[in-house]
């Protein structure tokens, strides 16, 4: 913990902190900035007590903060390297150096320090210290502005109703998939135009003579990644639920989605073909939903179909035309203004570079539109539809993939058409000077600080390509790659062949080496061989190099700890004691215990030790379980600081595999 902390706690001064602490015989030094939790403890119960008189303390404190409030102002992030921060302070490196020294951090000018202590080194300098929004926070609150604003003005005059965005949901396997394929087939017109040759994320049909779009990407965190930054994507939803499967977890998050969505939706009981097909079953689940089907007087309404055997394709779609007829004075847009769209899908084109799919809200986007897309910018060099056909303009409701962009936006960003040009070439400079950062990068020497978040473990990778914008690309594409506590950490990125230095620094950082479109020079492989280092690979598709770091990447991610708490146990007797292991006699006050399982000491409502029963004996006899109520002997391993009257909780501890953020 930290020394300003625990002062703000017993809301004393630091100075008075370190007072009091001298008093009490602890010795912690007048300039530590960091005390041992438990020593935190023991001070904190010391003092609390004493510390009744605080009028003059208060005063002081008072002070103290008036001055804190009046410094000036600093946006830090969570880990910092001392030269930024001296940068950021404009104070010369080795002053800061100097301070920290004074208050007992050593280091060099390279080394990060984390947020907590930059802050009371800060504040102690008159600064006033606020924690900087995470990048992808702001990035998300900025969208979700500019969608509400680009959206809050609508001239009704020019309001016309727009085709319905249907979005299919439900638990996996149950055949989503499989249901937005049959809807497919059914598209006469469609098929006679060649079909849909190529997976956009979404795409459009006729159903007499009327048009629906189809959200061609199943999955429940797309839509509402969408969904939670305001923007409607979809007008209706289909719940798919498998006839001999029934309600299953995702389909009741699904119908949780639905109802805070506030849109109509069917639910398409399918695989009626199968023969354990259990239709009244389904319904019946519904109801103890709270979604009573229309045939059983409720308003739910049910279609049955088979995505397999194409039977209740066309009903379904009847039902869809219905619903949105019904919703008419919700589908309006206004195709006669600059277009405003949200990205349902995006990705690196190794011909096209930077593709984003996009669902126009409103307004109708034409080719060589200026657009802003989430953090990218550019010119619309071409659109194609869902068949891969080019087109000139796309209209509300219409899926359309944009070609010409600079970077990759991601799902769920808001594309807006801008007539400013002044604000397209900022875009455009803020782009330029990223570009630029990266160049700058490449000459810097080996062996940077990787700037490492608490926690998170890192995948350090060397990226070596043949030019600048694919590697742009791959490294905006692994920057997106996320998960459970680990992280890609992009050691240098360079360009040209893989020499002998690129595979000495992979070596001395712990890195992956990766290639792309790039050969390995001879001297490159004799350090490899020289050094027995094989983590180098070479890719002539960004997909499969993506692949590669995302398969590195699950491989250090650690599993869930998934806790099941067992029973209680109430601590009678202490009978013998060794080295680490211990032989108590106790009762089970709650629940079951069982051999093997783990132990929490907790003593005055406190947790203060942990270890392992490794032995289970009722009268002396051997035993795998113990009841509740009933009295026994344990021999315990770990913690052994146990005396009569504490009490153990006994639980069991899972690992849960875990995969990377989709
Ligand atoms: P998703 O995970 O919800 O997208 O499910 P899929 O569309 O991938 O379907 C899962 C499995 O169920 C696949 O093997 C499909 O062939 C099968 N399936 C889907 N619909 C039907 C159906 O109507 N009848 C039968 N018998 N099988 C189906």
């Amino acid at each position: 913990m930290n020394v300003t902390e625990l002062a703000r706690q017993l809301k004393i001064t630091k100075v008075q902190l370190f007072d009091e602490i001298e008093k009490l015989g602890f010795d912690i030094g007048r300039r530590a900035i960091k005390i041992d939790d438990r020593q935190a403890k023991k001070i904190r119960t010391a003092l609390e007590g004493k510390i009744k008189a605080k009028s003059t303390l208060v005063v002081e404190e008072e002070i103290e903060e008036k001055e804190v409030v009046e410094g000036k102002k600093i946006d830090l992030p969570d880990r910092i390297i001392i030269r930024d921060l001296a940068e950021k302070i404009s104070m010369p490196v080795v002053e800061l150096l100097g301070v920290l020294m004074k208050n007992g951090i050593m280091s060099s000018q390279n080394e990060e320090i984390d947020y907590e202590t930059a802050n009371i080194i800060l504040e102690d300098l008159g600064y006033q210290v606020v924690l900087a929004k995470q990048e992808e926070a702001i990035h998300e609150e900025i969208q979700e502005t500019s969608l509400k604003n680009l959206l809050a003005e609508e001239d009704s005059k020019k309001l016309i109703t727009k085709p319905p965005v249907v979005v299919v949901l439900g638990h996996v396997d149950h055949g989503k998939t499989a249901l937005l394929d049959a809807i497919r087939n059914t598209d006469v017109i469609g098929s006679e135009s060649g079909g849909i040759t190529q997976h956009i994320g979404a795409y459009q049909m006729v159903h007499n003579n009327k048009k629906i779009t189809f959200v061609d990407t199943p999955g429940h965190a797309a839509f509402t990644k969408m969904r939670g930054r305001g923007a409607k994507v979809a007008d209706i939803a289909i719940l798919v639920i498998a006839a001999d499967d029934g309600i299953k977890p995702q389909t009741e998050e699904a119908i949780s989605i639905i109802k805070e969505a506030k849109i109509p939706f069917i639910v398409a009981i399918n695989k009626v073909d199968k023969p354990d097909a259990d239709i009244q079953k389904v319904k019946q689940q519904l109801t103890q939903n709270d979604l009573n089907p229309e045939e059983w007087g409720g308003k739910v309404i049910c279609q049955e179909v088979s995505a397999k055997a194409k039977t209740g394709i066309k009903e379904l779609l009847d039902i869809i035309l219905l619903m949105a007829d019904l919703e008419k004075a919700n589908l309006l847009a206004n195709p006669d203004r600059e277009a405003v769209g949200c990205v349902i899908e995006s990705h690196i084109d190794k011909g096209e570079g930077p593709v984003a799919t996009v669902l126009i809200n409103t307004g109708t986007l034409k080719v060589a539109d200026l657009v802003t897309v989430g953090e990218v910018a550019g010119k619309v060099k071409a659109l194609k539809d869902h068949t891969g056909q080019a087109v000139t303009q796309a209209e509300p409701a219409k899926p359309v993939r944009i070609i010409g962009l600079k970077g990759m936006p991601k799902v769920g960003d808001i594309l807006h058409k801008i007539d400013d040009q002044k604000l397209l070439k900022k875009k455009l400079k803020e782009q330029h000077q990223e570009k630029m950062k990266v160049i700058k990068e490449q000459v810097q020497p080996a062996g940077q600080p990787s700037s490492k978040k608490k926690g998170t473990e890192n995948l350090n990778i060397l990226i070596k390509t043949d030019n600048l914008g694919s590697q742009e690309a791959i490294i905006g594409s692994l920057n997106k790659l996320r998960g459970p506590d680990v992280a890609i950490n992009i050691v240098r990125k360079g360009l040209g062949n893989i020499t002998g230095q690129d595979v000495i620094q992979a070596d001395s950082t712990n890195s992956w080496l990766l290639g792309f479109h790039v050969n390995l020079t001879n001297e490159a492989q004799e350090v490899m061989l020289s050094r027995n280092f094989n983590r180098v690979k070479t890719f002539s598709i960004i997909y499969e190099l993506i692949d590669e770091a995302k398969k590195n990447l699950t491989e250090l991610i650690k599993p869930e700890i998934i806790r099941d708490d067992l029973g209680k146990i109430q601590v009678l007797a202490l009978f013998r004691k060794a080295k680490n292991k211990i032989i108590i006699g106790g009762k089970v006050i709650k629940g079951k215990i069982f051999e093997n399982s783990k132990f929490e000491v907790v003593r005055d409502k406190e947790i203060i030790g942990q270890g392992q029963l490794i032995k289970l004996q009722i009268a002396k006899r051997e035993v795998k379980e113990i009841t509740e109520g009933s009295e026994c002997g344990l021999e315990l391993k770990g913690f052994t600081d146990i005396e009569e009257g504490d009490k153990l909780t006994i639980y069991q501890e899972q690992e849960k595999a875990r995969q990377l953020d989709s």
